[in-house]
């Protein structure tokens, strides 16, 4: 059973027991990197080329702003 590129659905073939968690692959297709979360069963994530896809929004704290009486 193919495993489907999560970007764009080409059926990329990989061997499960040629790869190991946290190898990456490149798809042929759309040249989307996957890293391989899981070999069993074989699942891919998307690695975006800002690194992976998680909130990181560097807002400066703004714990100056409360009242402070004297
Ligand atoms: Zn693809």
């Amino acid at each position: 059973m193919a495993t489907l590129c999560p970007e764009c659905d080409n059926p990329l073939d990989i061997d499960q027991d040629e790869v190991e968690e946290g190898e990456t692959v490149t798809c042929d297709e759309c040249g989307a990197e996957l890293e391989i979360v899981s070999t069993e069963p074989l699942q891919l994530a998307l690695i975006d080329a800002d690194g992976y896809d998680d909130e990181d929004d560097d807002y400066p704290s703004r714990g100056s702003e409360e009242d402070d009486d004297e």
